[in-house]
């Protein structure tokens, strides 16, 4: 799927539709030694039955997601495009 380098939409700070650049989302590295995660883990490795919160169908599709700056104030917002599908967002030069 293709999108636009630029686009010209609502920004909630400017309050009115400004250019705005549009960036594809990606996903930072989760940190592996935060309290919550390692009980969590512990907790998936075994010895306590069921586990609440575990997956048990692994979805196939992603949400892609896009992040649009205005080039004004530059304040920033998120937007899915379109729905779960498998194709990868690619910006048009
Ligand atoms: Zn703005």
């Amino acid at each position: 799927m293709k999108i636009v380098k630029e686009t010209n939409t609502f920004c909630p700070k400017c309050n009115k539709h400004t250019p705005h650049v549009v960036n594809i989302y990606s996903k930072k590295p989760e940190l592996t030694f935060n309290m919550g995660k390692r009980r969590r883990e512990r907790k998936l490795q075994g010895y306590v039955g069921k586990v609440k919160g575990q997956a048990k169908v692994k979805k196939v599709s992603k949400k892609q997601k896009v992040i649009l700056e205005c080039k004004e104030c530059k304040y920033s917002v998120e937007r899915v495009i379109g729905t779960r599908t498998k194709k990868k967002l690619e910006i048009k030069r």
